[in-house]
């Protein structure tokens, strides 16, 4: 099989880009580079791609940014990298006036290097001012009220211009004309140091200073940031960072952390150039980076990774220069719930976890949390779209879906339960709102109530379909079902959890069908009424049809095996040895289990009842980090996956495991296949017995994972195979995979700008709606709005 010859990078650019020269700029830097393409303007910005060989296109892209002309300002700048299409020479295209009638709203910008500039000059009237911005940086999305997108509109609006701000905002030539937030000491908003009782101990930079000094104390500040409260800790403190996680119930799951600088991130953790430049972005994400071994491990137990941002508000800046070491940033919230974007509702529900609260004048008005990001494979990937990314809108690729959106009306999606987002459709475009949080609060579901209605109203659309996922327990899934049936004329639309997340993957790499899609999580409601999550799809024009899946077993206690992995070892046991299959298995009585805990759940195996049958990749990953004892009941969801993946560690080994498909014949004549991992656990079980390091056994099972979707891929035949679902957060399987499958003559494609877990499923729900009805797996069904069972 053969693929492109060449790589396509696609790059929208936002910000004062147009009528500065920065098209003939591009042509002239593509033409030096010898790259294809084109380039346009559009009222939305610049969207550009270019063709050629993968080296040229980076030095493309560092230098787009590098050498642009000097009066251009690049406000956002996303960029995927597709299949080349071989077109030849680099072209200006006419500009684009079509799709442009839906107002963009930008994301919140961090703070460009002018502003930082004169906040520290002490010159200059904003001197050490925490709240100054210009048009190229600050607040947005966080302090919109409604369209379009003047003072009147924003939460600034109560706070009325001096005249020398006023001055700079009507004058062409300045840097802050129709600068919507613009502010300064005189005028703008001011800083507030409270107690938990909301009493003021201090205003403006006293506040500040004093804020700073209780975190050198050791104290927990909530800071009232961009797009909610953050909860900050000394991350050197162990101490300090203990207190946190009690507090906020949060146990091991690990922290991002706030650097003073680039340098400093350098110092404690491996920053590659693409890595760099996320940090140094507009966007301005949480990046996962390799840790240097030793430092602040209590900030991310067990964790090699460290998740670090650099300051991308004046206050931030304010406060880390005063600092100078990093420190533990965090959403504020209990657990899962949505940040506190409101002084009371912060004290109510911080009250008990923060000592001080850093606050300001100037309303947040929604809640926007800080991103996450990587670089996988050479490429960036989000994993949590927030601040800086929401709510820029994703446009379709020309064809089938991107037709029936623009004809058929908007469409709304409500994502699925975990790691919950939302989706409108409108145009060619999807707009795919902040990160909500787990849908399993009261707090996260209003959350979840608020945006919807926010990207209604912004976008001034009434959409008439409503796609959901199938499960009937999610509370977004029964939300759908009650608009539906609320209004005549208004269809809900099911889309199944694993569609969704391969759909959403071929979606954002513009793949064209027929494709392979592999989508493996957790969990997630089968069209058979099991857990599915090992899943294989064959997706054409025309359907998406279920090909292949990994073998099913029993989890005792449905929901509580998800919290104890141990469980799924016990449930894998069971399904290969039956009856006593731990010591079956090999396993030394007492081993994961008491002897009255495991007569109990055999029984309840044996019974078949509260174990549903599952064919989840996600429980399979838990089983054998229980097996290995690496982790046999977990605090956060998808520890035990992670803690078997940095098992590995440096190893590198091509030994793997062995597995068996098993012919249509040998399932009773249907056409799917199944993975048969029977093989796999007695391999693991061998190795175990032998004294087999977990590390190796755990490269071994990772690496008999990538063999198992290069056999599948050889079974289907398609060339293009789209990998997605929260088990290709696993940066060795998504390497390994994608590696593999390459080497074998397919070409791999994995998510970039769309997460691959939950956070996804939105994106694919309506890219699954407007694929249409044929599509045996998306059911119109509902006329009465009631959940399908
Ligand atoms: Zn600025
Ligand atoms: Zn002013």
């Amino acid at each position: 099989m053969k693929g492109p010859t060449t790589t396509r990078l696609k790059i929208a650019v936002r910000g004062a880009v147009q009528g500065v020269g920065f098209r003939p700029f591009v042509h002239r830097l593509a033409g030096e580079l010898g790259l294809a393409g084109w380039v346009n303007n559009s009222s939305q910005g610049v969207f550009l791609e270019a063709e050629g060989p993968r080296g040229r296109l980076e030095e493309f892209l560092a230098r787009l940014q590098t050498e642009k002309p000097p009066r251009s300002f690049i406000e956002s700048l996303e960029c995927w990298w597709l299949d080349g299409t071989g077109c030849a020479g680099f072209e200006i295209r006419a500009s684009k006036s079509g799709g442009g009638k839906t107002a963009i709203i930008m994301p919140d910008l961090a703070t460009c290097a002018q502003c930082v500039e004169e906040m520290l000059d002490a010159r200059d009237r904003r001197f050490m001012y925490p709240f100054t911005n210009c048009t190229h940086c600050g607040p947005r999305f966080s302090i919109v009220e409604a369209l379009p997108y003047d003072r009147a509109n924003t939460s600034m609006k109560r706070f009325a211009m001096c005249a020398e701000c006023e001055e700079e905002y009507r004058d062409p030539g300045n840097r802050r004309f129709h600068a919507q937030p613009n502010a300064c000491p005189k005028c703008g908003p001011h800083l507030e140091l409270q107690d938990g009782g909301g009493a003021a101990r201090a205003r403006r930079h006293e506040a500040l200073l004093e804020a700073a000094q209780s975190v050198r104390e050791g104290k927990i500040l909530a800071l009232k940031g961009i797009g909610g409260f953050q909860l900050i800790v000394d991350a050197r403190d162990e101490g300090a960072v203990r207190r946190l996680r009690e507090r906020k119930q949060r146990e091991e799951k690990p922290f991002a952390m706030m650097y003073p600088s680039l340098a400093a991130a350098r110092a404690d953790c491996r920053v590659g150039p693409a890595e760099a430049r996320l940090l140094a972005s507009p966007e301005s994400p949480i990046v996962l980076l390799e840790r240097r071994a030793g430092e602040a491990a209590w900030v991310a137990p067990g964790n090699p990774n460290a998740g670090v941002m650099l300051p991308y508000s004046p206050l931030h800046h304010l406060l880390m220069l005063e600092l100078k070491f990093p420190v533990v940033a965090t959403s504020g919230n209990l657990s899962d719930e949505p940040m506190c974007i409101e002084e009371g509702e912060a004290r109510q529900r911080l009250g008990k976890i923060a000592d001080v609260f850093l606050t300001h004048n100037r309303p947040i008005v929604r809640a926007v949390d800080d991103s996450v990001a990587r670089v996988v494979l050479g490429g960036e990937q989000i994993l949590r779209r927030a601040r800086g990314y929401a709510p820029l809108p994703l446009r379709l690729r020309a064809g089938r879906p991107a037709r029936a959106l623009e004809t058929g009306g908007a469409v709304l999606a409500v994502g699925g339960q975990l790691k919950s987002t939302v989706a409108l459709g409108i145009g060619p475009q999807v707009f795919v709102s902040q990160h909500i949080g787990d849908l399993e609060t009261l707090e996260a579901y209003e959350a979840f109530l608020g945006v919807i209605r926010d990207l209604e109203r912004l976008y001034e659309a009434e959409p008439r379909t409503i796609a959901c996922d199938g499960h009937p327990g999610y509370l977004s899934t029964q939300f759908a079902a009650g608009l539906a049936a609320g209004k005549a004329g208004r269809r809900g639309v099911f889309v199944q959890h694993h569609i969704a997340h391969v759909l959403a993957c071929a979606a954002e790499n513009e793949l064209a069908p027929p494709l392979l899609g592999v989508s493996w999580d957790g969990t997630g409601h089968g069209l058979d009424g099991t857990v599915w999550g090992g899943e294989f799809f064959l997706v054409s024009e025309t359907a998406c049809r279920r090909v292949a899946h990994l073998r099913q077993f029993r989890l005792a206690g449905g929901e509580q095996a998800v919290k104890e992995p141990r469980r799924a070892a016990l449930g894998m046991l069971y399904e290969v040895f039956g009856e006593g299959g731990l010591a079956a298995g090999g396993l030394p009585p007492g081993r994961l289990f008491g002897a009255a805990e495991l007569a109990g759940l055999t029984a309840v195996l044996k019974g078949g009842v509260n174990s549903p049958l599952t064919s989840s990749a996600g429980r399979l990953f838990d089983g054998v980090a229980a097996l290995l004892g690496l982790r046999e009941t977990v605090r956060y969801e998808g520890q035990a996956a992670m803690e078997l993946e940095f098992a590995i560690g440096g190893i590198k080994t091509e030994e793997s495991y062995g597995f068996e498909i098993a012919s249509p014949e040998q399932t009773g004549g249907g056409s799917m296949l199944v993975v048969d991992w029977a093989c796999l656990l007695k391999g693991i079980l061998a190795d175990l017995k032998r004294e087999v390091p977990a590390g190796l056994i755990s490269a071994k099972f990772h690496n008999a994972l990538a063999e198992v979707i290069v056999a599948v891929a050889k079974r289907i035949g398609q060339p293009q195979v789209a990998l997605s679902g929260g088990c290709f957060q696993n940066r060795y399987l998504t390497e390994r995979a994608a590696a593999r499958l390459a080497q074998e003559g397919f070409r791999p494609y994995w998510h970039q700008r769309i997460p691959p877990n939950d956070g996804g499923i939105a994106f694919g729900q309506i890219v699954a709606t407007l694929m249409g009805v044929p599509y045996e797996t998306v059911e119109t069904a509902c006329q009465d709005g009631c959940a399908r069972r």
